[in-house]
């Protein structure tokens, strides 16, 4: 089952914790992560394994709204931070849009992703 993982940069340690808090889960139920760019080699650097894609700004968040649309990401992890100005808002707005188009469980904050983890 893939999973992408997308965090701003004011919530990049939160996913990395929220990722290291679940290791369990990612690795018994086969869980395959994909990225964007930044989130991915921080999540690397914490030892595990993702699938980069672009940075955010320069279309990642595209990239993996083009996985969502085409049925590979299932679920998707997207901690925004909700106090900072993003230059890539339409491309943010447009992943959560798909998600909701293709009825894709999207979790924008640790409280969310925890109840939908739990669920896999
Ligand atoms: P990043 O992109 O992981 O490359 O920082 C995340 C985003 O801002 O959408």
């Amino acid at each position: 089952m893939e999973i992408a993982i997308i965090a701003h940069d004011g919530k990049k340690a939160e996913m990395v914790s929220f990722l290291m808090a679940h290791l369990d889960i990612l690795k018994n139920k086969n869980i395959e992560l994909v990225s964007t760019g930044t989130t991915g080699t921080h999540v690397e650097k914490a030892g595990l394994t993702t699938t980069r894609f672009n940075s955010g700004p320069i279309g990642g968040d595209a990239e993996i709204a083009a996985r969502v649309v085409q049925g590979i990401t299932k679920m998707v992890f997207f901690f925004r931070d909700p106090l900072g100005k993003h230059p890539h808002e339409p491309d943010v707005a447009m992943l959560m849009r798909l998600c909701d188009v293709h009825n894709v469980p999207l979790a924008t904050n640790p409280a969310s992703a925890e109840l939908l983890i739990r669920s896999i």
